[in-house]
């Protein structure tokens, strides 16, 4: 029931009550009167008129008093419930929208958390690390300390990378970032730039050396090897330090670290290098070496050398190795180990490696036309990775030979020994496709790289040159003797030829022909020379030859 009606009704009998007691109060108080009804009484106690009217109307006064009552009554309470609705629906949606604000918080939080973190190792990505060494340089102008970065690079991880799966080497990524997570103080950011590219800011150091003792301890705690299934892998990393202060940029210190890692890696695995501005100097000098590199093909800057091959036994040339050289305009002579690696890095290696190949068959088709008589000379050119997975490069090798008309026995190709480690179907599909053309292979530098004795079996090669590092210690016995011995017995079991490079002595040339070593290269017969230096050499082995075949004219020259 409403208001209303419950207030009207009840001020309706609230005022039928006053009539009813007017009655009630005439009847004893009338009595002296002489009157019972209210009325009478009225008039004759003189009470005024109206008075009495009011007593009658008093019910319906009353409940017109009720019924505005109740209904200002009824109109507060809708209101109220409209409120509490309209207030209830309010915290329905307050409580909505702060829900959405949690899950809006948690979103940005994990936005947040992407932005600066390395989704594979969960580390500090590099604008983390920027924004961090920035803050850290900015406080280190207040205080008496520096700020160091540690730029850490896995060595060879392109190899598990290819040999394991990308899957295995992301792993071989995570358990890294846990080993090193492990020995950073909370104060230091250890992030993941890129790739294999790990870094640490150490957020206050006192000397350059503290930041090489963390380095080390980083070295060191890869000393014992991961654990990837069954498997054990041992990874070495290579350290670049820099220091820097407030008044340090950086992406200097990024670079400089960068430059120090590059060349501790250059010296091998497990190596810590500080920066020095040198470092800088030289990296300048590389970029402006690149750069003059793109045109000196054109400028015909390069030349050939030639390092005769000879026959151990009878000291003939059997043949000769073409040896790079850069006249260089300003630099004058620029050695090869300078300038091949950096035109692989270019890939200018591709143009000049055809060049040196033609320009090699070349010469050695003008010596052998001029010694129409005599065994054909063999040349060895030297081939670089990149240029042999270079598309191309067999028909390269068919149009060298088909323009300088030299037979294909007569050129031998040589693949050096670190350059061998992908033993892939690929691999060994190119080097059957260029044994077709009846071209032979070689390996150079052996027992300086990762060759197992499997890729002897299974790569098609015909001559294995020893290297140098071996050679030089065969004059002094002990455990290079028993190396080369052993390489030497090798070859001869698999049918190849062997080659020593770098004899300089007497006495490493006895050792090598008493362990049954057949060619060499080295000072001790030749440096590289140029062609008519080559010339005038051969003319000599050839007019020794006459002297001992008349001498001696059973004796054979082995062929090469
Ligand atoms: P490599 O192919 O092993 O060549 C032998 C290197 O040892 C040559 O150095 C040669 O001059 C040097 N050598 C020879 N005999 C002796 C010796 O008795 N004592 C000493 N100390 N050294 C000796 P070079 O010409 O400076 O070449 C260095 C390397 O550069 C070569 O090593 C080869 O890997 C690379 N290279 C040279 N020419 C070419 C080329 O045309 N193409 C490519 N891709 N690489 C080349
Ligand atoms: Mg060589
Ligand atoms: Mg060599």
């Amino acid at each position: 029931m409403t208001a209303r009606i419950t207030y009207t009704l009840g001020a309706f009998i609230v005022g039928a009550c006053f009539p009813l007691c007017a009655l009630i109060f005439a009847r004893f108080a009338g009595g002296a009167l002489g009157t019972t009804d209210f009325e009478t009484y009225a008039t004759q106690a003189h009470i005024a008129q109206p008075l009495y009217y009011l007593l009658d109307a008093a019910p319906l006064l009353l409940a017109l008093v009720g019924f505005f009552t109740g209904n200002k009554q009824d109109r507060t309470s809708r209101v109220a419930v409209t409120l509490r609705r309209e207030v209830g629906e309010k915290d329905e949606t307050l409580a909505r929208v702060g829900g959405d604000l949690e899950a809006r918080k948690r979103l940005e939080m994990q936005l947040a958390h992407q932005a600066f973190h390395d989704p594979l190792t969960h580390l500090a990505n590099r604008a983390l690390f920027t924004n961090r060494a920035e803050h850290a340089l900015l406080r280190s102008g207040n205080r008496k300390h520096e700020v160091a970065v540690l730029m850490l690079d896995l060595y060879d991880f392109t190899t598990i990378n290819d040999t394991l799966g990308h899957a295995q080497g992301d792993m071989v990524l995570a358990l890294v970032a846990q080993r090193f997570s492990r020995l950073v103080r909370p104060s230091d950011t250890l992030a993941r730039l890129a790739g294999d590219e790990f870094a640490v800011l150490l957020d206050r150091v006192v000397s350059v050396q503290e930041a090489v003792e963390m380095a080390q301890k980083l070295i060191d705690a890869m000393a014992t090897p991961l654990k990837l299934g069954e498997r054990q892998i041992r990874i070495g990393i290579s350290v670049g330090v820099a220091v820097g202060r407030a008044d340090s940029r950086v992406d200097t210190l990024v670079r400089d670290a960068g430059l120090a890692m590059k060349e501790a890696k250059a010296r091998g695995a497990d190596c810590v290098r500080v920066f020095r501005p040198e470092m800088h100097a030289a990296l300048l000098e590389r970029v402006k070496l690149g750069a003059d590199l793109q045109g000196a093909i054109e400028q015909q800057q390069f030349y050939l050398a030639f390092q005769p091959i000879v026959d151990l036994a009878s000291q003939r040339v059997v043949g000769m190795e073409a040896l790079v050289r850069w006249k260089h305009p300003k630099r004058g002579i620029v050695p090869p180990l300078e300038f091949i690696k950096l035109a692989e890095d270019t890939n200018a290696i591709v143009p000049l490696g055809s060049w040196i190949l033609h320009a090699a068959c070349r010469q050695i088709a003008v010596w052998q036309r001029s010694r129409p008589f005599e065994t054909p000379l063999t040349i060895t050119v030297n081939v670089s990775p990149v240029q042999l997975h270079h598309r191309g490069f067999i028909d390269d090798v068919r149009a060298a030979l088909a323009t300088t008309g030299i037979s294909a026995s007569s050129l031998i190709l040589e693949i050096t020994e670190s350059a061998l480690v992908d033993d892939t179907p690929e691999n060994l599909a190119l080097f059957v496709e260029l044994k077709t053309l009846g071209i032979r292979l070689a390996i150079d530098d052996f027992g300086t790289g990762y060759s197992s004795l499997s890729y002897l079996q299974r790569f098609p090669f015909d001559i294995l040159k020893i290297d140098k590092s071996f050679v030089d210690g065969v004059a002094r016995g002990g455990t290079d003797v028993a190396f080369a011995r052993t390489i030497i017995a090798l070859g001869g079991m698999l049918n190849l030829r062997v080659l020593a490079e770098g004899i300089e002595e007497a006495k490493q040339l006895t050792t090598l022909k008493e362990l049954g070593c057949q060619f060499g290269q080295g000072y001790l017969f030749s440096k590289p020379l140029d062609p008519p230096g080559m010339t005038a050499l051969l003319d000599k082995s050839a007019a020794a030859a006459k002297v001992s075949a008349a001498a001696t004219p059973l004796a054979r020259v082995a062929a090469f």
